[in-house]
């Protein structure tokens, strides 16, 4: 069976030499189809609309490798703590992700596996859990049912709403991870909402920002400000440590902006809040540069380690984020 495979995976796994800046910790796996997804999302490289080249998700490279391989190579690496398996809406995709999964059993590869899918039903749901997959992922992308429709996701917001919440009875909220792209027209206060709605669910919150990529239908729209992504991630990160991030947050209009106290308070001792800018999502994974190139500006930071080699330019940002503070 053929997949895809990110180019930092088959990096690490020792498939291709590209000399990768920062090792993935996750092996990422895209199931294969020659044109893409059937779905029309204006901002992906696998959309049926889009021109892009049909081995790219956001701005990574998938090149096509045999399953087989790739397993055996996954099995062996030590430095792989999960595997994740992407989808596209394509006939029959949901018997590629069973036959991926089953193929991760069969061949006793011993790696926590996670879903990310557009939504299947609650049955099928149950067959994945029943085969051994620790956790799923959901793709709104849109932060709300306005943007959802303008940016052309498939189905609706509701429908992904019942998906959700069919994925939170079989998982349990703390399995599920929402994915939320930032910086595709909604505003601060709209993504702040959003972000709140899904963490009162249970549920995790994977933050990626807008990435424009050569041949989407959204490749000429600019990228989000960095000021505004850092308040996103340290409000996700707040509010996952169970933080009445109310009382840090001031509202006027649309406009949102952060306490100077806790602002101050991230700038006075800034490694305590590393892991509020360190990509987040399931267990293990860190997504080097998916939305970023090596030199910046980096939004999601696939390590400590990458932070401390640019900590003056974080820093820089946090200051600029205090300047926008009342
Ligand atoms: S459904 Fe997913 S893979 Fe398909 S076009 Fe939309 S974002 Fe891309």
């Amino acid at each position: 069976m053929r997949v895809r495979a990110s180019l930092g995976t088959l990096d690490l796994l020792g498939l291709i030499n590209v000399g990768v800046v920062e090792k993935p910790t996750t092996a990422y796996i895209l199931i294969h189809s020659e044109s893409g997804c059937m779905g029309e999302c204006v901002f992906c490289p696998q959309s049926r609309l889009s021109r892009s080249n049909k081995d790219l998700v956001s701005r990574i490279s998938w090149p096509e490798v045999g399953l087989e391989v790739l397993l055996n190579r996954i099995k062996e690496n030590p430095t792989v703590g999960r595997v994740c398996i992407q989808t596209v809406i394509k006939d029959f995709f949901l018997e590629d992700v069973l036959r991926i999964v089953s193929s991760l059993n069969d061949g006793d590869v011993g790696k926590p596996i996670s879903v990310s899918t557009t939504p299947i039903s609650k049955e099928h749901l149950q067959q994945l859990k029943d085969l051994g997959v620790d956790a799923l992922g959901i793709g709104f992308d849109a932060a709300t049912p306005e943007v959802f429709k303008f940016v052309r996701k498939p189905y609706s917001w509701e429908h992904y709403l019942k998906f959700l919440n069919n994925s939170i009875d079989v998982f349990s909220p703390g399995k599920v991870y929402v994915h939320l792209i930032y910086g595709l027209g909604e505003s601060d206060v709209d993504f702040f909402n959003s972000m709140t709605y899904f963490k009162n669910l249970g549920v995790n919150i994977s933050l990626f920002s807008f990435t424009p990529v050569k041949g989407t239908l959204s490749s000429g729209w600019s990228r989000p400000s960095v000021i505004g992504y850092r308040k996103m991630q340290i409000l996700r990160y707040l509010m996952d440590l169970g933080v009445d991030v109310s009382k840090y947050v001031k509202v006027r209009g649309d406009k949102l902006t952060l306490s100077r106290e806790l602002v101050n308070e991230i700038l006075y001792d800034v490694s305590k809040f590393y892991n509020a800018f360190i990509t987040y999502g399931c267990p293990n994974c860190n997504r080097p540069f998916y939305n970023e190139g090596v030199r910046g500006p980096h939004y999601n930071y696939p390590s400590k380690e990458f932070i401390l080699k640019n900590k003056d330019r974080l820093i820089g940002e946090l200051k600029d984020l205090l300047n926008e503070c009342e």
